[in-house]
Order: structure tokens, then C-alpha cells, then sequence
């Protein structure tokens, strides 16, 4: 059994170094939308691997094998060009664009050439700083945090809209959240999920709004699948609501 999972790995892990050349890799927009004006206001980019004989396999098991393998820094180049290439098609159709968001790798978030690659993407294509967010999460924030509180610094004076992902499953430490120069805080579906079910979750979340309202940041909720979550978390304030 262990040697037809390991296999199964390699094989995956073969796949996923042609996965980019073999045009398997493609991007899902998940929208944003505004609680109190219903308007769409953002979108997340997510990037999507589709195997032409397996179908689908989950972001889950292959965004940590392309981080061991050593490939994730051009898939997620890759991303942010094919984001910015998307803006700049809605703009050229005349759509309203909105911002759009790309998930960083940790690894890909230490380069330190990152912001220069990413400032030439947005001079080939024409794009607005302002029209792209980065998130990163919690748990990569928070480790190395002196370089993370310099490259935040960097990007934000870049003019990028900047997040910290899965808010409250990370071992945050309030004294360096208070310094990180972001955005927004987006609260972890898993407190979403069970909002009406569970009271901890219910007060966890009143408490991450206050505090990021506090702070100076607004607040995404991700994982609202009911209406009943959408109208609860706008009449607590929550700037944002995502599937
Ligand atoms: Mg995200
Ligand atoms: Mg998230």
C-alpha cells in the first residue's frame, strides 16, 4: 500500500514539473462581494491542475509537492502574469475591473527579486498596482518576521493591496500584526462555516472585525455558502464576503 502511494507521488510529482509547458495549469476567479451593496468588489485567483487522464487534483496535495520540488516560484509567476493578462482583457473589453488577488507561497514571498518581477509583469501589461492584492497567510507571516515586515513595507509602498490569509488558525502575535503595513485580514471558513452552530465561532469572529476595524483593516469572511451567513456577517460589519 505505502509503495503504490509512493509511486503515486512520483508520478504525480512527474506530471506537475510539465504541468505549466503542457497548458494543465489554469486560473478560477472565486468573487468578492460587498455584504451592504451586494456588488461584486474583488476576486481571488485560484489556480486549478487538471490531469488529462486523472482529472482533477486538489491545490491541496500539489501546491506542497511543486514547493518540494522547487517549482512553485515559476508557477506562481506564472499566476500573477496570467492575472495580470486577464485584467488587462476586461479592461480592454470595457468591463468594470476589480481587484484581483493571488495566493503567494511562502518560499515564492521570500524571493528577494519578487517585487521587481512582479513591477516588470505590470509594465508589460499596462496594469494598475492598486488592481492587484497579494495574500499571504497567517502562518508564513509570522515565521521569518523581520523579512516579513520589510518585503509588506516594500509592496505596500509599491501600492499593492496587501492580506493576511486564514486569519486565526496561524499562531498570530498581535504585537508584529499591529506593525504589518496590510489591508485586510481574512477570517478562515472554518469560522465561517459553523457561525449560526457554534457561539466560540460566533464570538471569534465579532472579535477578529473589532480588532481588524481597530487596527485599521478591513475584514473578508470566506466560506459564506448561506444566506443566512451573508446577512449575519454584514449586520456585524464584515466589509467582505467570499464563497
Ligand atoms: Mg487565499
Ligand atoms: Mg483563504
Amino acid at each position: 500500500f505505502l509503495i503504490a502511494e509512493a509511486i503515486e507521488l512520483l508520478d504525480l510529482e512527474n506530471a506537475l514539473r510539465h504541468a505549466l509547458a503542457r497548458g494543465e495549469l489554469e486560473l478560477a476567479y472565486k468573487p468578492k462581494h460587498d455584504p451592504k451593496t451586494r456588488r461584486l468588489c474583488g476576486a481571488e485567483a485560484l489556480l486549478r491542475w487538471t490531469l488529462p487522464q486523472k482529472g482533477r487534483v486538489s491545490p491541496a496535495v500539489f501546491i506542497p509537492i511543486a514547493e518540494e520540488i522547487g517549482i512553485i516560484v515559476p508557477i506562481g509567476e506564472w499566476v500573477i502574469r496570467e492575472v495580470c493578462e486577464q485584467l488587462r482583457r476586461w479592461a480592454d473589453e470595457g468591463l468594470p475591473t476589480v481587484r484581483v488577488a493571488v495566493n503567494l507561497s511562502p518560499i515564492q514571498f521570500r524571493q528577494p527579486d519578487l517585487s521587481e518581477r512582479v513591477l516588470r509583469l505590470l509594465g508589460e501589461t499596462g496594469i494598475d498596482p492598486r488592481l492587484l492584492e497579494f495574500e499571504i497567510t497567517e502562518g508564513a507571516a509570522m515565521e521569518n518576521i523581520h523579512t516579513t515586515i520589510a518585503t509588506l513595507k516594500l509592496f505596500n509602498a509599491l501600492d499593492f493591496h496587501l492580506s493576511i490569509d486564514d486569519f486565526g488558525t496561524g499562531h498570530s502575535s498581535l504585537s508584529y500584526l499591529k506593525q504589518f503595513p496590510i489591508d485586510t485580514l481574512k477570517i478562515d471558513q472554518s469560522f465561517v462555516r459553523h457561525i449560526h452552530a457554534s457561539v466560540k465561532d460566533e464570538a471569534i469572529i465579532k472579535s477578529i472585525i473589532t480588532l481588524a476595524h481597530s487596527l485599521g483593516f478591513d475584514v473578508v469572511a470566506e466560506g459564506v455558502e448561506t444566506q443566512e451567513q451573508f446577512d449575519y456577517l454584514s449586520a456585524l460589519d464584515c466589509d467582505v464576503v467570499q464563497g
